[in-house]
């Protein structure tokens, strides 16, 4: 089966007459439950149908022909949290990549906080290996972002497995349809699903999917006492937008390279990065682990004003933090801080616009921010 058969059929239950193929949100915070309270619903922050359907289509995509289990959380952070501080104990020490997500300096805090060790290192040249001996748990992001690095999972994976630690991905970037990070030898895919796997910029949502069942009873059992469970609304909403994952995936990254492209012939333009193309220093390591490239280029402008008009100039492209959603946003990074990035780096997030339009409005905006 390919991916956009397996994307609109994922998760669905089989048919029942006169009921939906997708059941509606089942809203509740408890079951009707008499005698002995076993399975499989009795209480709403343990269990819900329609996460059950939801997390079967996520794992059907992380793992496709290979059992495996997800768990679905409020957000991204929560699932990222719930792998980190659901298997290390103090006195352990976990490998982050230093140029991550934004909000990883701060998990590194609570961590330390907590006694882990926090070794980290860049995402580029498998940097990782250099600080793996004796650790725990590996993280890797793989494109970062928003520098969009790559790193070779399976050449991470397998070292950490010889060290002894675990792997885990944070395959936000690309979904599961732009790499499968359990089939490249990985323990743990995570995900923020608030980005590119639903897509439309409305929900927040995070999953982990793992195969091995003993880790996911952890990170399962991790949800349930810190409660970060995903609303039935949010779920549906997810599992209804997987259906157009393939279609949005493969628009978005079809526009993300279309504007690499024209962006590598402006004089203005720096440091662009896309791993989908040809002559990127990620493309090799890319290609050969990643089946879509996503929707996410960057590059610098000279400096903030000019990024700054640049941004305001734009008309089909929303001004706003956030990627992977059907319109296409852009931001200047450095506004945020935290982030080591120059004054004048941009991400775009190329959303499913006719290309023609979506180039045309960015060559545009360039030339209305300023001379070449
Ligand atoms: C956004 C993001 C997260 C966090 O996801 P939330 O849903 O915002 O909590 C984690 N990792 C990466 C790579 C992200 O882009």
């Amino acid at each position: 089966m390919r991916d956009g058969t397996r994307a609109v059929r994922a998760g669905l239950p089989e048919p029942v007459q006169y009921e939906p193929a997708l059941p509606g949100p089942v809203f509740a915070a408890h079951y009707h439950l008499s005698g002995e309270p076993t399975g499989p619903y009795t209480y709403g922050r343990d269990t819900n149908p329609t996460w059950t359907h939801l997390e079967a289509a996520i794992s059907e995509l992380e793992s496709p022909g290979e059992p495996a289990e997800t768990v679905t959380f409020a957000s991204g952070m929560a699932a990222v949290s719930a792998v980190l501080l659901s298997q290390v104990r103090a006195g352990d020490a976990v490998v982050l990549p230093d140029d991550g997500y934004q909000v990883l300096p701060l998990v590194r805090e609570q961590l330390e906080a907590y006694g882990v060790e926090v070794r980290t290192a860049p995402t580029a040249g498998n940097a990782q290996l250099s600080v793996l001996p004796g650790a725990k748990l590996l993280w890797m992001e793989t494109p970062s972002n928003p520098g969009l690095e790559v790193c070779d999972v399976r050449r991470l994976a397998a070292a950490a497995h010889a060290a002894g630690a675990l792997a885990a991905v944070d395959n936000t970037l690309a979904t599961p349809l732009g790499q499968r990070p359990l089939e490249l030898g990985a323990d743990f895919a995570v995900a923020s699903g608030t980005k590119g796997l639903t897509g439309h910029g409305d929900i927040l949502l995070g999953y982990v999917t793992c195969r091995d069942a003993e880790l996911a009873a952890r990170v399962r059992k991790w949800r349930k006492v810190i409660g970060a469970i995903p609303g039935p609304m949010e779920a549906w909403l997810a599992h209804r937008s997987l259906a157009t994952l393939q279609l949005r995936a493969d628009r978005q990254s079809a526009n993300a390279l279309a504007l690499a492209e024209v962006l590598a012939g402006r004089p203005e333009v720096s440091g662009l990065r896309h791993p989908g193309r040809s002559g990127d220093p990620s493309h090799p390591t890319a290609a050969a682990q990643m089946r879509r490239f996503g929707c996410v280029v960057s590059f610098v402008l000279p400096d903030r004003d000019r990024a700054e008009r640049f941004l305001a100039a734009l008309r089909l492209v929303d001004d706003a933090t956030s990627f992977g959603g059907v319109r296409s946003t852009a931001e200047r990074r450095g506004r945020w801080g935290g982030d080591a990035v120059p004054e004048g780096f941009i991400r775009f997030s190329a959303g499913v616009e006719d290309t023609e339009d979506l180039v045309a409005d960015v060559l545009r905006a360039l030339d209305e921010a300023g001379p070449q």
